[in-house]
Formats: structure tokens, sequence, C-alpha cells
């Protein structure tokens, strides 16, 4: 975006907000409120002060950014088996192929969080949790589902994640009928890329995520190739091929970090009771698939 079309479009919002004075003056709710399911309305909730995303319009968590729409899906039917060349993470059963996320290497801990009717369930306060397993090119498959009753709004109601190799974040929110920035809600590249649609069922129900994640390159301190990202939300679209900014950060823009050829998956303890179900990789090398 050049200089001068963002000078415009930050002319054009200054307009807006004028806009917006003038019709709150006049008693009128205006556009300040967005549909968000038919009959709902909510306040938009987003910062106008956080820096811009290199070559884009929009700030990180903009509150003008557009929210994406919603599409409805049936409820979520029982988990399906994994392929036979997954490796699974969790079947229901128990936590032996997790631990705490790593912050001392001479310290490992195990997760803290609880296996509950057949699910993980995050315990606010006890940490991230991270696979033991670590991955590169992956075809990840995790199933979540918000808490119920839901509690709190915008980014405290619902909020976990899944962090490929410890890192990239693909945000888990209850975005169902809660308002929050275009790019925290459920499935966006967290503060970078909305998801391309609001696919997220009630609170209680389950949510899939399928996720193709092609690693970043490092040669030594320098980057080679940015990581990419592809993810299905229960079955449907919400973001194709983006290319990963850098690891996740909020309200700042984002740069990598170099780290080790391979990492785990890492789930956000983010303070909200979400349920885990149903989660296995399929490692892959899609550098070779175009070769073979
Ligand atoms: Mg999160």
């Amino acid at each position: 975006m050049s200089r001068i079309s963002r000078a415009k479009f930050e002319l054009t919002k200054m307009g807006m907000v004028l806009a917006w004075a003038m019709i709150v003056g006049s008693g009128r709710s205006g556009w300040a409120e967005e549909p968000n399911a038919p009959g709902v309305t909510l306040p938009r909730i987003g910062y106008v002060d956080s820096p811009f995303l290199p070559n884009s319009r929009w700030r990180v968590h903009d509150l003008y950014r557009p929210r994406p729409s919603i599409v409805h899906v049936a409820p979520s039917p029982a988990p399906a088996s994994p392929p036979s060349d997954a490796v699974v993470l969790f079947d229901g059963k128990d936590l032996s192929q997790w631990m705490k996320r790593v912050d001392d290497p001479q310290s490992l801990q195990p997760a803290g969080w609880e296996v509950k009717d057949g699910a993980i369930v995050v315990v606010g306060g006890s940490g991230d949790i991270q696979s033991i397993a670590t991955f590169a090119d992956c075809q990840l498959h995790v199933e979540w589902s918000a808490p119920t009753p839901p509690e709190g709004g915008s980014q405290g109601r619902g909020n976990s994640g899944v962090y490929l190799m410890g890192h990239y974040e693909i945000q888990i929110l209850d975005s169902h009928e809660n308002t929050s920035y275009a790019d925290g809600q459920a499935g966006a590249v967290y503060g970078q890329y909305p998801p391309l649609v609001n696919v997220t069922r009630p609170p209680g129900e389950w949510n899939s995520f399928d996720i193709v994640f092609e690693a970043p390159r490092f040669s030594g301190a320098r980057l080679e190739r940015p990581a990419y990202v592809t993810v299905f939300q229960n079955g449907v679209l919400v973001q194709y091929h983006r290319e990963i900014m850098g690891v996740a950060a909020h309200k700042h823009t984002t740069e990598y970090k170099p780290h080790a050829p391979a990492g785990p998956v890492l789930l956000q303890d983010h303070g909200n009771p979400t349920r885990f179900r149903n989660i296995w990789v399929r490692p892959l090398n899609l550098a070779q698939s175009a070769d073979q």
C-alpha cells in the first residue's frame, strides 16, 4: 500500500469516526454495532493504535478490519478414526504424548491439564502444553469445544490456540455470537489473517481444524523460506496457503526467530476450560512432493 493510498485510507477512517460521533450524538447506534447473527448486534472491538501489518491497509487487530461472514454447518459428527499413517497425540485416554511447555530444557514437567469424558480440558493457570513428538511439514487434525455456558467476551471467551512448531498460532476462540477483532477470531492466523468465514459452532459443540502446514526453512539465522498454512474449520476453508509473517504476537507486528527444523504441537492455556479430542498428525515432506 503506497503512502498516498494509506493516507487516503486513514482520512476515510477519520471520516467514519466523525460519522460515528454524529450518529451517536444524534442518539442512534449506527454502524458502531455489527450484525453477528440474525437479530444479534454486538459492539465493535479492536485497536486503532497498533502498528500496520506489512503490505497491508490494516493494523494488527484493526478495529475496522471486516469481520468474516458467518457460515452455518450441521453439528459435528462423531470423530473419525485417524489415518493409518498418523501419529496419534490424543485418542481420548491420557496425556502420555504431552508435557508442559518447555521453558527450561533442564526441567521438563508433566502436562497440567485434565482428561475428562474422553477429552483434554484446559486447566487455567497450569500453563500451555506441547506434544513430546516434534514435526515440521505436516497435516494436523484437532477437534475443540468452547466452554459452556459461555463466560466473558471478545478474547476472554473460549480462547485457546494451536501453535504449529510451538510458534505459529491458529486461533481458537468461541466466535459464536461473540465479537472480537477480525484477526483474533477462531481460525485466524492470530494477529495476521482473519479466517475467510466464521464457521464456529455454538459453545459445547465440537469444531475441527484440518491444517496443512509447510514449516519455515532457515539457513543458520537467516530465513530461507517462510511458513505457509492452509486451514479447514468444520470442513470449510478458512485459510488458503497463507504466508505466515512470523511467530504469534499480540498487538505488534512480528518476525521470524530461527528455531530447530522440527517443533511440537502446542496448545494454549488462555485461562478458559476449552476441551480437545481426536488429535493426530501426518508428517509430510512438502518440499519433495513436487518432484515425486
Ligand atoms: Mg489464543
